[in-house]
């Protein structure tokens, strides 16, 4: 599903034209606060040090398009011009195809019109609240991704009033995809990057091992497993990621789009192994909503990503394929591992 866009594509195929030199082990870094997130770039080898330069521009760029919270960025622009046919940025265009389409393959679990009850919690903004029944009761009616128009020869969206969009659960995946794709095409074969709980590895180490990716503990203290992997994204949501306490209760970020509540569905953190970072991100989210079973029986009739989950008690459960793969720490014993199979 990686789709290069066209300008980061033609960007970093400059850097091939210019050339660049370097050893094939040597790396190139960037740390990068963009999208509300921290996010590490690293692509070893000769043209790393212009992809990475090039990945940290691209990052501002996208931002600027998905940002709910700078009122000039695009998405801004189409939530406050609600009612009316619109026309989108090919960036834009592509989000809004694979988010209405995941949503709607998810059963409405991932549902990016969860914006206008995002901001009454406060996520949006860091001021947070916990909201009064009426009002949660009277936005949701503004709740439904079906509701959102897309018309894809004339590239142009109707939101209806009232309806606002948030893809805060795929921008990240699908700048990742971008970022990738973009690398590999500039000659990078060696990259690895991490937006916030998105980690997308290009190729193997340099060393030609695979690489291991951590997966948090969300009570705290580091790593409670890792996969290895090659050239795959893999995408860990929780309500640990964001989150606030009120009362003793804790509130997470992702929301049940049935309810317009922090989804409780036993889970603390869902991970995803795929090879679109956008679909990563997409299910983790979704999966997180559905909880352990429903996101067993997704699994069961898809099968084309592997999930690790983690639940209030500490358990884990893993999807057969990743079984091999996967390494629990030693010294985790705060829950059992499981095997979900077909
Ligand atoms: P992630 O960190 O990828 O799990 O995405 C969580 C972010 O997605 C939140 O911070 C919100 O911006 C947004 N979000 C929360 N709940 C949902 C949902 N059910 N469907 C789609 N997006 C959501
Ligand atoms: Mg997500």
């Amino acid at each position: 599903m990686r789709i290069p866009t066209g300008i980061l594509a033609t960007a970093l195929a400059l850097t091939l034209a210019v050339g660049c030199s370097g050893s094939s082990k040597k790396e190139h870094s960037a740390e990068v606060f963009a999208m509300d997130t921290l996010i590490f770039l690293s692509a070893w080898g000769e043209y790393g040090h212009q992809a990475v330069q090039q990945g940290e521009s691209y990052l501002y760029y996208i931002e600027d398009k998905f940002s709910t919270t700078r009122t000039s960025s695009e998405l801004s622009q189409l939530n406050a011009g609600a009612g009316q046919w619109q026309s989108v940025s090919d960036d834009m265009a592509q989000v809004i195809v694979h988010a209405l389409a995941l949503s709607k393959e998810t059963g409405g679990a991932f549902d990016p019109t969860i914006h206008s009850i995002l901001t009454t919690w406060g996520f949006t903004t860091d001021s947070f609240q916990v909201p009064d029944p009426t009002e949660i009761h009277e936005l949701m009616p503004y709740v439904g991704a079906e509701k959102i128009k897309y018309n894809e020869k004339t590239q142009e969206v109707l939101i209806p009033k009232g309806f606002s969009l948030d893809f805060g659960g795929i921008a990240k995946g699908y700048a990742g995809d971008e970022l990738a794709n973009a690398m590999e095409e500039a000659g990078v074969k060696t990259g690895l990057l991490t937006l916030g709980g998105n980690v997308v590895a290009i190729g193997r180490k340099t060393d030609g091992a695979m690489w291991n990716i951590g997966i948090q503990n969300p009570s705290g203290g580091g790593a409670l497993a890792s996969v290895a992997i090659e050239d795959k994204a893999v995408v860990t949501s929780g309500g640990y990621q964001r989150y606030f306490a009120r009362e003793g209760e804790l509130y997470g970020h992702i929301i049940d789009p049935t309810t317009g509540y922090p989804a409780q569905s036993g889970l603390t953190s869902v991970t995803i192994i795929t090879d679109s970072a956008l679909e990563g991100d997409v299910l983790s989210t979704a999966l997180f909503v559905m909880g352990v079973e429903k996101g067993a029986d997704y699994w069961r009739e898809h099968q084309d990503f592997e999930a690790v989950f983690i639940t209030d008690e500490g358990d884990i459960f893993i999807t057969q394929g990743i079984h091999p793969w996967f390494t629990l720490a030693s010294g985790y014993t705060e829950g059992t591992l499981r095997v979900i199979t077909p």
